[in-house]
Formats: C-alpha cells, sequence, structure tokens
C-alpha cells in the first residue's frame, strides 16, 4: 500500500478565512455563469471588514460582462475593487484584437470602423500597473488570460511564478488548441472535466469537457500534476476515473488546498478520495433523474 507524507489532513488544509481574505491581492474571474463569480462581492465585503478603513481595491481581472454585475452590486453594497477585463491580461492585449477587429470592419465602411472604436476604448494604463502590481506583489513573472471555448467572454489562466514553478488554469471550455499551447510543460494543469467519459454529445453541446478529454490534454502538454474539478451534478463529489490509467491526476473538491511541496503525493490520494466518497457516488447514481433536475447550465 502507498504510504502518504505528510498526512491527508495536512494535504487537505484550509486555511482560516480571515487570513485567506486579507491576503487577497488579486481576484480572477474566468466568465460570468454564476457558479463561477457569484460569491465575488462577498468576498470583497469580508476583506473589507478585516481590512478596515483604507483597504485598498481589490484588483478584480475578468469577463466584460463581470463588470455590469459588479458595478449594479457596487450601488447596493460598497465595494473596493478596480476591475480589469480579462482581454486586457491577454496576448498581446487589447490592442491586438482591437486591430484585427477593426481590419476586418474596414471593408464594412467607416461607420462600422467606428463603432469598432468606440467599442474597444484603449483600456487605462493605471490597470496594468495594478495587476503588475498585484502579480510582483505574489511573486508572478507572467500572469495570462487565455481565450476559451465556453460562453462569450471565457477565459483560462495562466501565471509563472519567480521561483520556476507555472500554474495554468482552464475555467470551463472544451478542449481547445490555445489552452493546450498555454499548458505546455506547466507544473500544474487546473482542468474542468464536468462530463463523464462517453457523454460527447452534452459535453460538445454544454462547451464543456470529459475527464478523459482533460486527463489527455495533461498527458500531451507534459504537464507535472493535472487536477481535476468542476464535476457534474451527477456525481456531485468526484468523478469516476478507475479505468484512466492517471498516474499524474489529482482531483479537486470545494475549498481544497494544495501544498506545492505535497504534489508529488497528490495522486496517491485518488484511491483514498474514492474510497471516501463511494457512499455519496452511489447515491448520487441513485437519484440522477431527480438531480439533472437542478444542473442548471454551469
Ligand atoms: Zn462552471
Ligand atoms: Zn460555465
Amino acid at each position: 500500500p502507498q504510504v502518504c507524507q505528510p498526512p491527508l489532513h495536512a494535504l487537505l488544509a484550509v486555511p482560516p478565512v480571515e487570513l485567506r481574505e486579507a491576503d487577497l491581492r488579486l481576484v480572477w474571474i474566468s466568465h460570468i455563469h454564476a457558479d463561477h463569480h457569484a460569491g465575488l462581492p462577498s468576498v470583497l465585503a469580508a476583506r473589507q471588514q478585516v481590512l478596515g478603513e483604507g483597504c485598498p481595491p481589490m484588483v478584480v481581472v475578468g469577463p466584460r460582462p463581470l463588470q455590469y454585475f459588479m458595478r449594479r452590486w457596487a450601488q447596493m453594497q460598497p465595494l473596493q475593487y478596480r476591475f480589469v477585463d480579462a482581454r486586457e491580461t491577454a496576448e498581446g492585449g487589447m490592442q491586438a484584437r482591437a486591430g484585427r477587429f477593426i481590419g476586418n470592419a474596414a471593408h464594412a465602411g467607416r461607420g462600422v470602423v467606428d463603432m469598432a472604436l468606440s467599442a474597444m476604448r484603449p483600456p487605462d494604463p493605471a490597470n496594468k500597473e495594478a495587476v503588475d502590481a498585484a502579480a510582483a506583489a505574489l511573486g508572478l513573472e507572467e500572469l495570462q488570460s487565455v481565450e476559451v471555448v465556453h460562453c462569450a467572454h471565457s477565459f483560462a489562466l495562466k501565471v509563472r511564478h519567480a521561483a520556476g514553478w507555472s500554474l495554468v488554469y482552464s475555467g470551463d471550455t472544451r478542449p481547445c488548441k490555445r489552452l493546450s499551447d498555454a499548458a505546455r510543460d506547466a507544473t500544474v494543469l487546473i482542468h474542468e472535466a464536468t462530463f463523464d467519459d462517453g457523454m460527447l454529445e452534452e459535453a460538445t453541446a454544454k462547451k464543456h469537457s470529459m475527464t478523459k478529454e482533460a486527463v489527455q490534454i495533461g498527458e500531451d502538454a507534459g504537464v507535472y500534476r493535472t487536477i481535476l474539478t468542476h464535476f457534474s451534478q451527477r456525481y456531485p463529489k468526484i468523478p469516476v476515473i478507475e479505468e484512466i490509467s492517471a498516474p499524474r491526476v489529482g482531483i479537486a473538491f470545494d475549498l481544497m488546498s494544495v501544498n506545492f511541496a505535497d504534489l508529488p503525493e497528490l495522486p496517491h490520494l485518488l484511491p483514498a478520495l474514492q474510497v471516501m466518497f463511494a457512499d455519496e457516488n452511489l447515491a448520487a447514481e441513485a437519484e440522477t433523474d431527480e438531480t439533472t433536475l437542478f444542473s442548471a447550465e454551469p
């Protein structure tokens, strides 16, 4: 049997809430579906409570629709934040995209070009300064949003730390080349695995990934550890992946925290987690018809 060092409870430690929120320097949101951003106002409010007067604005990098949500929320509850459109942190930034868009629109006439220009106003230079400062405080040499295939304005995140490690988070997406390229040789790839293997039709229709696709992307990209997350509510805890030989794969669940120093041990947790959640998975299977009623588009 495999012996885990350090013990399970240490690997899965969750820091105290107050500490976590006071230490936050930057929040990055992948896309506008509620399961990815609805908790943001309460996190910002809790942080303001911990830090009190003079709480500096939190840098929030996210999809453009999030800005509307935040503005409306801030009318009800004062929130200290600076919103940065994720496109401003994409490769080439907003300007490269604006250039392509205007180039295409040029064929359609002057009015369309004017519209394109006004829709793509140059970003506030203070946004880049705020992101750079937060990244530097976190020891990050790179922070890049990567467009992925889900709803409009959906992104993955790539960060590279000065110590040498890198982390890529898929957000919600179908497998796509931009994400695979970003994940090349990453230390950790956190990839969504919404659907079980064999559910290609559902995965394609809802623009999500299947477990085996997520595992394969990590393998092909030479990733050191792939951590699967965002499991369908059909299996509320962990996916069924016995059939897959996945020696480099770990599984995430809500509030799980992983120390990078413990990454070598991560795959060894898989059998233990499958035993821990075996009963709940069986119960979920029995209730499949009822639970699908509640699986709103995630
Ligand atoms: Zn989701
Ligand atoms: Zn989604």
